[in-house]
């Protein structure tokens, strides 16, 4: 198929873009590259720089037959400080994206927000059916951009599938998350393994959890990048689907380091700081519905191979 994929540069549509090129897919990647690197878009894609909310300009007469859109604000806790951005990114940038999808031919749009949409939920395992309540503009954003899609699908605009992912690890080959300013759990620790930065601050130890930190669904990249490829063939337009990518395993903050100290070897100094707002206690998925529609077997759900991965994936931090 003839793809766009937006938000590749540096993140996991790095390895999206890796794992569809693969399959023999022909791929432009879109970016603005405010977060990410032009380096980090394989080769054999074609890539062109700019605003989600101009994509038009590429998507009008390149025949492409389907959108992965990747492109969005990703920290819940900028999100809380600088809601509008979300707004205006996550939400109206979906929203033109769209509206640019109503050349013919391109029917079938496939989004990747995250658990952020479920909130603080009730329930041990998130499914589907899961009552959506966000407690952060990030996830209101996510949601926002789900209903819109639902919409649209349902409109008959175009076919849609909403692929939420949960806490993402891993790298594949030399594709990874790369970020100027990094904020996620994994990658701060083996930075604090390498010496970059002295301790790893854990925020909240007041959970009504085993060790009392979070507790997070990790989810190896590749898999990931591997749920596009049966996405890419299942719908029709007309239908919309939501499907939870998660591994149903539970590990906590306090065993990340844990992790790292396994695969680097290198003592992780921990300090406890307050809880960070707007961030839920447990997020676990199941997974039975993304093993059925579209057909797709987590391959690593090891935590520690996860790790493994991002410690090789970047050079100097194994040196
Ligand atoms: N976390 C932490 N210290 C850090 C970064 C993250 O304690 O330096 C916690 C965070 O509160 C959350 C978990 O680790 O419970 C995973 O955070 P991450 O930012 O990786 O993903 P999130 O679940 O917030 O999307």
């Amino acid at each position: 198929m003839r793809l766009l994929v937006t938000g590749d540069a540096g993140d996991i549509g790095s390895v999206v873009v890796a794992r569809l090129l693969e399959e023999g897919h022909h791929v432009t990647v879109f970016d603005d590259l405010s977060k990410g690197y032009r380096d980090t878009v394989p080769a054999g894609a074609r890539f062109e720089q700019g605003r989600i909310h101009d994509t038009a300009r590429v998507i009008d007469g390149a025949g492409f037959e389907a959108v992965v859109h990747l492109a969005a604000f990703s920290r819940v806790g900028e999100s809380v400080e600088h809601p509008a951005r979300y707004e205006e990114n996550n939400v109206l940038g979906t929203a033109r994206l769209c509206n640019a999808t109503q050349t013919p031919g391109v029917n079938k749009i496939i989004i990747s927000p995250t658990a952020a949409v479920y909130g603080e939920p009730v329930v041990a395992i998130i499914t589907e059916e899961t009552k959506t309540a966000p407690v952060n503009p990030y996830g209101s954003s996510n949601l926002a951009l789900d209903n819109d899609l639902a919409r649209r699908a349902h409109a008959g605009e175009c076919a849609a599938i909403n692929l939420h992912h949960f806490n993402v690890a891993g790298a594949y080959g030399s594709y990874g998350e790369r970020h100027r300013q990094e904020t996620h759990l994994v990658p701060i620790a083996l930075e604090v393994a390498t010496g970059k930065r002295a301790s790893l601050t854990i925020f909240g130890d007041d959970f009504p959890t085993s060790d009392v930190t979070r507790v997070r669904d990790y989810i190896h990249v590749r898999d990931i990048a591997n749920a596009h490829v049966p996405a890419l063939a299942a719908q029709e337009v007309g239908q919309h689907d939501i499907v939870n990518l998660g591994n149903c395993s539970r590990f906590s903050v306090q065993d990340v380091p844990e992790a790292v100290r396994n695969v680097t070897g290198h003592l992780l100094p921990t300090k406890i700081s307050p809880r960070r707002a707007g961030a839920p206690g447990v997020l676990v998925a199941s997974n039975e519905r993304a093993r059925t529609h579209p057909v797709w077997i987590p391959e690593l759900p090891d935590v520690t191979t996860m790790v493994e991965n991002v410690w090789r994936f970047v050079p100097e931090r194994a040196a």
